[in-house]
């Protein structure tokens, strides 16, 4: 599986709901865990490796083992507020502060499809609410204020001209072939 960079498309699209709990889904979900912690990150989501459905990965720490699979989370209890500094593997280098809400409950199933709960507070609870965004094809960019995005502007002009570079190699690549 290959990290989708902003501004590829795919990060923009909603994702539908995971119905079947099969082994294709139990596959899907281990490749995912491998990819996060090949790429370092605490958090994937669907989208971010193209895949429009309704699943991430998260992870209190950057220790494999510690992954949480979350299909179909809804984040449904949610209590203080806390600014922290956020990241996001689809925005290579990009750190900026971002408000989350401090403590929350999220439903959720496993891979096989059983239904779970889980209260998460600080870290843990950031990384679940920014994955719950990319299900809806929200991303950190959307969440920084008029001026980090001003300050972030050089940062993500950098990685639009790598994404269209990365995309018209691939074009190149592609009409070389036949
Ligand atoms: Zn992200």
């Amino acid at each position: 599986m290959e990290v989708r960079y902003y501004p590829d498309p795919v990060l923009r699209e909603r994702t539908r709901p995971v119905e079947q709990f099969d082994d294709a889904l139990a596959d899907l979900a281990r490749e995912m865990v491998e990819t996060m912690n090949q790429a370092g990150g605490l958090g994937l989501a669907g989208p971010q490796v193209g895949l429009l459905l309704s699943i991430v990965i998260v992870s209190a720490d950057t220790q494999p083992g510690s992954e949480i699979v979350l299909v179909n989370p809804e984040i449904y209890d949610t209590d203080g507020w806390e600014v922290s500094e956020e990241g996001c593997l689809s925005f290579p280098g990009t750190y900026v502060k971002i408000g989350r809400f401090g403590r929350i409950r999220a439903r959720y199933r496993d891979p096989k499809g059983e239904p779970r709960e889980l209260e998460a507070e600080g870290l843990l609870a950031r990384v679940i609410q920014h994955e719950r965004d990319h299900l809806d094809g929200r991303l950190l960019v959307d969440r920084m204020s008029p001026i980090q995005r001003m300050t972030q502007r050089r940062r993500l002009r950098e990685l639009k001209d790598r994404y269209e570079h990365r995309t018209s190699e691939t074009r190149t690549g592609f009409e070389a072939a036949r």
